[in-house]
């Protein structure tokens, strides 16, 4: 996994540093002597992760900091602050400016590796929503990402899984003022409390006496519905190889033993943070794809759900030699519906049409609003004859029962026409088969409407 890193520093020796180690982790490195330089450099080109040095002079970290985050090209990239000194408050001062993490300096190894690739994941699989996101995005979503991305990442629920009762309470002492946390002193039970209650963090020692931390975050990690779920562990000074090894398997950060405080509070916080981001992140990605393939007015798919399945339809009828029908439906003499009572009138009968659609089709059909007063059926699993039958059907269920619209004398009377077509033969395509519904439809429209017609291959109908 490699990624682009901004080390920011004004001290070549300490530039030097960083750079050499991260390139031996095979990660691509640019430089920045100063604030104003790496602002530039972020402005310019695309950097993945920050590390970002407090002390300099002209703009200091923290400024620097506060205008990545402030601007909505660069808030999304992690920053993580380098201070010189191990300062409770620039961690406190750091949190305020947005920063996404912390290095003290002399950088330990291990610490620089662990968050530098811990960020570079959660970014890579934030770009990526983001990417979706944006794609889709008719709705100014991004500025509720923005406002997230500012989120204190307070008030989360934590689970702290830790068998020794005065450490436990030493850190719910510690975190109960920015969380609600539960203590879990029985391993065993900690898979039932998470399926329980929706955990934003696990914190589990590695200390525990009566079972394997590690095996428990593995657990954890391998369970589908706790799979995306922030885990912290607490951590032996001495045991740097379980450490790694918790690492490997997907933790997202530590804190070592004798725990700090603040550290505790600020790993907590931001954890918690990143969690809720990516979170509403991927809920609304759903909403926005559910968005683009959904017609507003009726809740029917649209056409751009529409061209999707057909597709994914007719590969598989082809792949599997199975029948693959569709219909196309017009209201007939939609105009003067509209020209008559209103286009608000026109729209309450395109949606008791759309219901009529849904309630009068199979489970398995799709139902799409093609544009205007125009429908398409997809009937996967259909042939040309049963395609036809359930067109008759339909066409009977519009114009059997007039449209309750809300008007004040009755019901309005409406038909349909339909044109069927089927997947008939291998040369078939989209556009051939959607031509034959089409020429069907026109020819029922010209026949006097409120009927339907099928298209057929010459071949059939000789
Ligand atoms: P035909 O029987 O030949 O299909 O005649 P028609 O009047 O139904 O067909 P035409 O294509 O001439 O007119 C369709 C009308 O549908 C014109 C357009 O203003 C109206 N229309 C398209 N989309 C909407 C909509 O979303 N709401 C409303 N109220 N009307 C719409
Ligand atoms: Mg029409
Ligand atoms: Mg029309």
């Amino acid at each position: 996994m490699t990624a682009r890193i901004l080390v920011v520093d004004d001290i070549e020796a300490n530039r030097k540093l960083l750079k050499t180690r991260l390139m031996s982790e095979y990660f691509e490195v640019m430089t920045a002597r100063n604030g104003q330089e790496a602002l530039e450099i972020c402005a310019r080109e695309r950097a993945d992760i920050v590390l970002l040095d407090v002390m300099m002079p002209g703009l200091n970290g923290f400024e620097v900091c506060q205008r990545l985050k402030s601007d909505p090209k660069t808030y999304h990239i992690p920053v993580v602050m380098v201070t010189a000194l191990d300062q409770p408050s620039d961690k406190v001062y750091g949190l305020q400016a947005g920063a996404d993490d912390f290095l003290t300096k002399p950088v330990d190894d291990v610490a620089l590796i662990t968050r530098v690739k811990n960020l570079t994941r959660l970014k890579r699989l934030n770009d990526e929503l983001l990417a979706r996101v944006a794609s889709s995005d008719q709705l100014g979503l991004g500025e509720t990402i923005a406002r997230l991305s500012n989120s204190p990442g307070t008030g989360g629920r934590v689970l702290l899984v830790e068998d020794h009762p005065r450490a436990a309470k030493r850190m719910v002492d510690t975190l109960a003022a920015e969380q609600y946390v539960d203590v879990e002193i029985d391993p065993s039970q900690v898979a039932a409390r998470l399926a329980q209650t929706a955990y934003d963090l696990l914190i589990v020692s590695l200390d525990l006496e009566g079972a394997d931390g590690l095996r428990l975050c593995s657990q954890v990690r391998s369970n589908e519905a706790t799979r995306n779920l922030p885990i912290l562990i607490i951590s032996d000074d001495s045991d740097n190889s379980r450490l790694l090894r918790g690492l490997d398997m997907g933790v997202n950060d530590y804190v070592k033993r004798p725990i700090d405080r603040n550290e505790l509070l600020v790993r907590v916080r931001s954890q918690i943070k990143h969690k809720r981001f990516s979170d509403q992140l991927r809920e609304t990605l759903q909403t926005s794809v559910d968005l683009a393939l959904t017609d507003p007015l009726t809740g029917l798919h649209n056409r751009r759900f529409f061209e999707n399945h057909f597709d994914i339809n007719f590969e598989q009828s082809k792949k599997q030699g199975k029948p693959f029908a569709l219909m196309v439906l017009d209201i007939d003499h939609f105009k003067s519906v509209n020209d008559t009572y209103g286009h608000d009138i026109g729209d309450a009968v395109l949606k008791v049409f759309a219901q009529r659609l849904k309630k009068f089709t199979r489970e398995s059909d799709f139902s799409c609003r093609f544009g205007g007063e125009e429908f398409v059926l997809l009937m996967p699993n259909t042939t040309l004859e049963e395609g036809f039958l359930m067109a008759e059907r339909l066409r009977l269920k519009i114009a059997e029962e007039p449209f309750d619209v809300g008007l004040p004398q009755g019901p309005l009377p409406i038909t349909a026409s339909v044109g069927v077509a089927a997947y008939e033969e291998p040369s078939d395509t989209r556009e051939s088969i959607l031509k034959r519904a089409d020429t069907a439809l026109y020819r029922a429209k010209q026949e006097g409407r409120n009927r339907i017609a099928a298209g057929m291959l010459m071949a059939k109908t000789a």
